[in-house]
């Protein structure tokens, strides 16, 4: 069994950046629909006794196992998201991934600028990435609804989700505002 990863702090703490609402339906509905959802469909199957990330991996690209697939997904990256949140936390990376991105992506600044285009870049759905490969290799990739670096061999390191339940009772449609404002006062390296 599955459960939701409380929120490790309080729903009101990242006010004004992302409210208490958004946290109540995003954390406490959706989230825990991901879950329940989850639990249903592996109960008492070959999936049962598995890690979030074996079932993720074995679900993937198998159209037996969509629904098993995107719930465990949503599962993985809520959790992951939602940890790599908080009102003073640390918002640059520490010095050992800070210099990796640096000298990947040129600056700090350059990388928020890619990370954001790739924010913007997703259509509908989906969710941005810094990931890092089987070689300690960083990029930055997008994922359409469910789908998470974990999937492809992929390490996620940092992340933002763009749906729009994510974001809509704050922003509305300003996706470009919120990726801003996660960016600088709400992320937790
Ligand atoms: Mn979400």
């Amino acid at each position: 069994m599955f459960t939701v990863k409380p929120l490790p702090y309080d729903k009101k703490a990242l006010e004004p950046y992302m409210s208490q609402e958004t946290l109540s339906f995003h954390h406490d509905k959706h989230y825990q629909t991901y879950v329940d959802n989850l639990n249903k469909l592996i109960s008492s199957g070959e999936f049962e006794n598995m890690t979030l990330e074996e079932i993720v991996q074995k679900s993937a690209n198998n159209p037996a196992y969509t629904a098993i697939f995107n719930n465990a997904a949503q599962v993985f990256n809520h959790g992951f998201f939602f940890a790599h949140m908080a009102p003073s936390g640390l918002k640059r990376p520490a010095d050992d991934l800070l210099k990796k991105i640096e000298q990947t992506f040129g600056s700090y600044e350059n990388f928020e600028k890619e990370f954001k285009s790739a924010a913007l870049a997703q259509f509908g759905s989906g969710w941005a990435w810094l990931a890092e490969n089987e070689n300690g290799d960083l990029q930055i990739i997008k994922t359409s609804n469910a789908d998470t670096p974990i999937a492809h061999n992929l390490r996620p390191l940092m992340t933002i989700d763009v749906w729009e339940h994510a974001y809509y009772l704050d922003y509305q449609n300003r996706r470009g505002d919120f990726v801003d404002a996660f960016l600088k006062h709400l992320i937790n390296w």
